[in-house]
């Protein structure tokens, strides 16, 4: 081991001055980061003092512990750090530090002050001696600059101690820097890049500001620097307070110590006025007492808040209307109705819920698309909303072709019946969309408060019940009455029966005959469903067709039956018999373009002549989607299949539909020939009816004759066929064989 080489001490001493000056001036310690500086005060110092490992440690948590900030190592130029020495282990080293500026061992390893660290650390690094400075800031222990050589022993000269104790010194200094000028950087961040603006104001006149300022009222610094701060403000706050006079009193109470936050409404150097909130504190600069202002633009904010309202009023909006027909929706109608049913108690009145159904809307909707669909909706909309203006009443879209009308404060079952008249009155008027006449309708159910229920879900179901009643019963509107009910619950079960009844054979057909009037002569008979339900008994066809006309079902129920007649026409033919039968068809079956193939054959597979098998449709049927259906028709007529129309009369007399249909039979409604006889008008119809068939070139077929002087007074109008009760009721097929057999119907040979 050597002691340090001998140098001349006039050379050190200039060496180490020149270092310390160089240290003090150099950019390298004062212009860069604080890492910068140590890496470069570090090794400066090794290099100076000729040591080998020269460090900067930071003595924390009031002395428990030191962490290396900078360990600058001579023999590979490089820097590490991170190391901690906790306090505890070297407490003669920490004490040592409290009370030293600087700690020159020459001998480490025994000096009482530093042989803690002999084990485990100064003789596994060859160290010898050290030279240790503590750096002060504020009086405080804040660290130590630490010099050891390696592998050789020094005798510290009082120059190199005060160099070490000079450099310690400039490294308070360095701290005290670098915190300031954080400190200094943070607020100038804070000030430079806040999104509010900020002013100092001395005497109510702005003498500083940030640049947001400058976008913020948009006007140069030099705009704002010197004017006085009601000069960005209107003259008047919005609560009618004068600016400039509020502004003196906030400005003199922040000057008094109080801090001040407040809305307020400012003035851009533009002219345009914007929404503000204001913070004003006393700072002290300069010895004189200013006022900081912090004005923030909320403008942006308010108008995302009024936006936020507006939307959530749409949400609600949204929530309570139907989006289609801007009619509330079913969540409305309950909460009026709960107010309606609440005023109808007070006033010792009624309220009529109406439940109101579409007719045939489902397949105007399949048929002609969604589009139509919804203009439909909307256009029925309308026209109630129109009639209901001038009533106590109010429209609801529940969903689908669902609405529902409130009608409040009634005084009877009559005002009721009134509206229900009123609204299908303005309902069946034709609709004209796309050059198409739709003619629409609707069936009502009504209910009424107290007499049907409680509350408003109560009443709905009631008039829903009340509303499928009038439905299936093709009347326009139809009371609630308790026993419809166990009909509605049955009519959602009976629809999953039905599709079992075709598989298990519990439908049949009934045979309807008809007459030729002038020969009394079997002409053919009509197809009628039966539906034999292993609980119900018989279900008459009323009862289920119009339920399996809102569903697909009455596509594989309509062939069912055309199947199963033309079976029966192959039975008959091959009992000798020519007997033609006819059979129903629904709306749904007129636009299904593949109907007629599907009949064709059916027709080959019995090897049945078309003319044998008569299709009745009615005229409204048709009227759903007149192109398509006449298509299908024009199909039908093609394969010689006969057609007649329906009901004729109660449907809307569309002669113009009647001349462009290929039609060989026209069968007046029974409604007017089993009374045609008392009622007179009944009787017009009747007759002109036959009249006009006849100029068409139509056959007619009166139905529901129910007596012999009908049948004589249809003869003498020149009506070619009858059928009805009077000449036989629908009959089960063995029934007919037999009906046939006494009543001389020519048979004829088979072919
Ligand atoms: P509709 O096509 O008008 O059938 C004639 C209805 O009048 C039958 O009722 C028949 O029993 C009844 N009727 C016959 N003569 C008289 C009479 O002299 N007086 C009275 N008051 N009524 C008479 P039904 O069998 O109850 O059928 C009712 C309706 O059900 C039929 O009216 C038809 O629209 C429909 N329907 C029946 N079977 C089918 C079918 O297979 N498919 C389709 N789509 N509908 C069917
Ligand atoms: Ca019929
Ligand atoms: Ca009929």
């Amino acid at each position: 081991m050597s002691e340090s080489p001998l140098v001349n001490s006039t050379d050190t001493s200039r060496l180490l001055t020149d270092t310390y000056v160089a240290l003090s001036k150099t950019p390298e310690v004062w212009g860069g980061s604080l890492g910068e500086a140590l890496r470069h005060i570090t090794r400066t110092c090794a290099n100076a003092l000729g040591v080998q490992r020269a460090s900067i440690w930071q003595i924390k948590d009031n002395m428990n512990f030191m962490e290396c900030s900078c360990l600058y190592l001579e023999e590979r130029d490089c820097f590490e750090q991170g190391l901690v020495l906790q306090g505890h282990a070297y407490p003669r080293y920490f004490t040592a530090l409290s009370f030293e500026r600087v700690v020159a061992a020459n001998d480490a390893r025994t000096d009482s002050r530093t042989k803690e660290f002999a084990e485990g650390y100064l003789k596994p690094l060859n160290i010898h001696s050290m030279l240790d400075a503590t750096i002060r800031v504020e009086g405080q222990v804040r660290g130590v600059l630490c010099m050891e050589p390696v592998g050789q022993k020094r005798k510290w000269s009082p120059m190199e101690m005060d160099f070490i104790a000079s450099i310690s010194e400039l490294l308070s200094q360095l701290y005290l820097f670098n915190s300031m000028r954080d400190r200094e950087s943070r607020f100038r961040t804070l000030f430079e890049s806040t999104m509010d603006s900020i002013f100092i104001l001395k005497a109510g006149t702005i003498i500083e500001c940030n640049p947001v300022s400058t976008t913020m009222f948009r006007c140069t610094r030099e705009q704002l620097i010197g004017i006085r701060a009601e000069r960005i403000s209107p003259h008047v706050q919005p609560d009618g307070s004068e600016s400039e006079k509020l502004a003196e009193v906030n400005l003199a109470a922040t000057l008094n110590g109080k801090q001040l936050t407040f809305e307020w409404v400012h003035r851009r150097f533009d002219g345009e006025l914007f929404d503000a909130e204001v913070t004003l504190s006393r700072v002290l600069i300069d010895g004189d007492y200013c006022v900081m202002g912090t004005v923030r633009d909320v403008s942006a904010r308010r108008s995302a808040e009024a936006a936020l309202l507006e939307s959530q009023a749409k949400l609600e909006y949204q929530a309570s209307h139907d989006a289609l027909t801007a009619l509330p929706n079913r969540e409305s109608l309950h909460k009026m109705a709960s107010q309606g049913i609440l005023a109808a108690t007070d006033n010792n009145k009624q309220l009529a819920v109406f439940l109101l159904d579409l007719n045939r809307f489902k397949d105007v909707n399949d048929t002609l698309g969604h589009g139509i669909g919804d203009v439909v909706l909307q256009r029925m909309a309308k026209r109630m909303n129109i009639l209901l203006e001038k009533e106590r009443a109010e429209l609801y879209r529940l969903g689908g072709d669902e609405f529902a009308v409130l009608q409040y404060d009634i005084p009877n079952k009559e005002a009721a019946v009134d509206l229900a008249q009123k609204l299908n009155q303005s309902l069946k008027k034709p609709l004209s969309i796309e050059g198409m006449e739709l003619e629409i309708g609707a069936s009502i159910g009504i209910a009424l408060y107290p007499d049907h229920g409680e509350n408003s879900h109560a009443l709905l179901r009631c008039s829903d019940v009340a509303m499928y009643y009038a439905k299936t019963h093709g009347q326009s509107h139809a009371f609630y009455d308790t026993n419809y009910d166990s009909h509605s619950t049955q009519r959602l079960l009976m629809l999953a029966d039905l599709s079992v009844a075709m598989r298990d054979n519990h439908l049949m057909l009934y045979y309807q005959p008809r007459i030729d009037l002038a020969t009394g002569v079997c002409t053919g008979c009509e197809a009628l469903l039966r539906w034999q339900h292993p609980k119900h008994g018989m279900v008459p066809p009323g009862d289920f067709i119009p339920l399996a006309e809102m569903t697909e079902i009455i596509h594989p129920l309509s062939y069912w039956v055309i199947r199963t007649a033309l079976q029966q026409v192959r039975n008959w033919l091959d009992q000798g018999y020519e007997i033609p039968v006819a059979v129903n068809l629904s709306a749904r079956n007129l636009v299904d373009l593949r109907c007629p193939e599907q009949v064709s054959a059916l027709l080959k597979e019995f090897d049945i002549p078309n003319h044998l098998l008569e299709i009745e449709i009615t005229e409204s049927a048709i009227i759903t989607d007149p192109q398509r259906a006449m298509q299908v028709v024009a199909d039908f007529h093609d394969l010689g299949i006969h057609l007649a129309i329906d009901d004729f009369g109660t449907g809307y007399s569309s002669l113009s539909y009647l001349k462009k249909l290929p039609i060989q039979t026209l069968k007046i409604d029974r409604s007017f020939v089993c009374d045609m006889l008392t009622d007179e008008a009944d009787d017009v119809i009747v007759r002109s009816t036959i009249g006009l068939a006849h100029s068409f070139g139509l056959a007619v077929v009166a139905e529901g004759v129910e007596n012999d002087e009908t049948l004589d007074v249809l003869r003498s109008l020149n009506c070619e066929q009858a059928q009805g009760f009077h000449i036989c009721r629908p009959i089960p097929v063995d029934e007919f064989n037999q009906w046939i057999q006494s009543h001389q119907v020519d048979p004829k040979p088979v072919k």
